[in-house]
């Protein structure tokens, strides 16, 4: 069976996503191992296609797989995922589901009160779905929670009344009566932990489990659900023994083991056994007890069942100490100390088993953050070192180096281009009236100035101290020169009264356009000559290089 549904599962095209669901969730029930490796094979193609609804659905699967493993961690991890990714699809049932399923991974670690949190917010999910039988479904299960839960009695009768309500309303009356005998059944658990402090309130308990279990038997059997009769039987006599009515409880304890014939079922078996050893140790038949008590202990072998087992060996010891057996006696109490210790220890263990990968989890993405930052900050650095070595500290304009390499690629890229060499006139007299911070501070303006006015592609460069570059794509002729006297007319044209109160700054611009193959040394010495032309024709104007 499994091997069949295994090979069947593999032969599923990955791209038919129901199909590959509907046999995931197939064999999380028959073959959980089988389950998880299809699932590893699935959730990366599912996320390579982005098919998020199927990766949700894969998940949830994968984590009722690991669950059943015992694997909590990864069961948690795979049910958190799911239910965002529920969430962010709106997919109320799912997000549920996917609570529901972490809920349980932390009943089975003791952590009730998550537990109880878990549940309650999926109970939540599926009435704001409308789904009743879903409700009621969850209900159930959180009703279980709190019964195992010391006072939380009102709550799982509270959550059990309506999920049994939800079931009527949904028109499954099996189910109701199910949840009736649960119901019966956490009455039964109150009165036993009410029995040494507070025994009134352990016999009101006792006597509202009773008409809840005589209930839930009658409907039970109008119903023709053996598994839950028997059930509700057993209850209904573990009520009545503790209201304190040992003949009624032994009468329908008999008419269980009747029934039990018809339909066996060694989880029943057990509860009768331990049920009935409990009874006969009160009624005084000691050997009777212990014979009982052994009976159950060799079905609690068969079944992986620790809590009953630890009810047999209570009775167990008391009945030897009674039978005045002291080394039996004690051997039993052994037992039960070292089970005690075991099943708190199995516990433990897997709690710290979850934190310890939790926390490696944590570490690995601290590890990760700090090493992101890192080479964020490294990339940054190495940028910021880019753009120093490119570019001129003052002015921010690109520097000689980065003009020299712009010129050498321009000639070898472009065919034509311009060239002008702007220079600051008497320039010196800045400095020596106004300071040297001063004419700094008129440099930047006058490249600010070179740089606005360039357009995409062109390039302005600090040649060196008060000179500039400026590097114009594919102009010649007139336009390169009404381009060259805008930027002039543009330096002209600044107010400096805030640096240099009352002065005026000009600029002498040499302009040289590139002829065909001509060297950049060549280019340049043009436009040196063009400018030192208009110095020598009076400063504050253009002058076009000849060819
Ligand atoms: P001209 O009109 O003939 O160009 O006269 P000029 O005074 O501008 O020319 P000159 O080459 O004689 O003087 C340039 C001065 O620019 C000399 C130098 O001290 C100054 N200078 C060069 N680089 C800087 C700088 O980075 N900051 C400041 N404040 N001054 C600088
Ligand atoms: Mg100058
Ligand atoms: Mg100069």
């Amino acid at each position: 069976m499994t091997a069949t549904l295994t090979e069947a599962a593999e032969a599923v095209p990955p791209t038919d996503w129901d199909a590959a669901v509907d046999q995931l969730a197939l064999l999380a029930d028959s073959d959980a191992t089988a389950c998880v490796r299809r699932a590893e094979d699935l959730l990366p193609l599912a996320k390579a296609q982005r098919a998020g609804g199927a990766e949700m659905r894969l998940r949830y699967h994968a984590a009722v797989a690991h669950h059943a493993l015992g694997e909590d961690s990864r069961a948690l991890a795979h049910a958190v995922r799911a239910e965002h990714l529920a969430h962010e699809r709106g997919a109320l049932v799912w997000e549920s589901r996917a609570l529901a399923r972490q809920g349980l991974v932390h009943h089975d670690l003791g952590q009730l009160e998550d537990a109880v949190d878990l549940l309650s917010r999926a109970a939540d999910l599926r009435r704001e779905a409308d789904d009743t039988e879903g409700t009621a479904d969850v209900l159930t299960i959180l009703g279980s929670v709190y019964t195992s839960l010391p006072h939380f009695a009102p709550q799982a009768a509270g959550v059990l009344t309506q999920a049994r309500r939800l079931w009527l309303a949904a028109g499954d009356p099996d189910r109701a009566s199910i949840a009736l005998a649960n119901l019966a059944r956490t009455f039964v658990e109150a009165s036993r932990r009410l029995a040494v402090d507070n025994p009134r309130g352990a016999r009101a308990s006792a006597r509202r489990a009773l008409v809840l279990a005589l209930e839930a038997v009658d409907e039970a059997d109008a119903a023709g659900l053996s598994r839950t009769a028997v059930d509700a039987r057993l209850t209904t006599a573990i009520a009545h023994r503790l209201a304190g009515d040992t003949a009624s409880a032994n009468a329908v304890l008999d008419a269980a083991q009747d029934m039990l014939r018809r339909f066996p079922s060694t989880q029943q078996l057990l509860t009768l056994h331990r049920v009935r050893a409990d009874l006969l140790l009160e009624s005084g038949d000691v050997a009777g007890a212990v014979t009982e008590a052994r009976s159950g202990m060799t079905l609690c072998d068969a079944l992986s069942r620790p809590a009953e087992r630890m009810e047999l060996l209570r009775v167990l010891s008391d009945g030897h100490e009674a039978l005045g057996d002291a080394p039996a006696a004690l051997a039993a109490l052994r037992e039960l100390h070292a089970l005690t210790v075991r099943m708190g220890d199995a516990q433990a263990e897997r709690r710290a088993a979850l934190l310890g990968a939790k926390m490696e989890v944590e570490q690995a993405e601290r590890q990760a953050e700090a090493e992101r930052r890192r080479s964020e900050a490294l990339e940054e650095r190495n940028a910021l070192l880019a753009h120093e070595a490119a570019h001129d500290g003052l002015t921010g304009l690109a520097n000689r180096r980065t003009l020299d390499t712009e010129l050498d690629r321009w000639s070898a890229e472009r065919g034509a281009f311009t060239v002008a060499l702007v220079d600051v006139d008497h320039f010196k007299k800045v400095n020596d009236t106004w300071s040297h911070q001063v004419g700094d501070a008129v440099l930047v303006r006058v490249a600010d100035v070179l740089q606005r006015a360039l357009r995409r592609g062109d390039l302005a460069a600090r040649y060196g101290g008060e000179e500039f570059a400026v590097l114009l794509d594919g102009l010649s002729g007139p336009p390169t020169a009404d381009v060259c006297d805008r930027l002039r007319a543009q330096v002209a044209a600044l107010a400096w009264d805030d640096l240099m109160p009352g002065a005026r700054l000009t600029v002498s611009i040499g302009v040289a356009t590139r002829l065909p193959e001509e060297p950049v040394a060549a280019l340049l010495a043009r436009a040196d000559a063009a400018l030192y032309r208009a110095k020598a024709e009076g400063r504050d104007r253009i002058v076009l290089a000849t060819g």
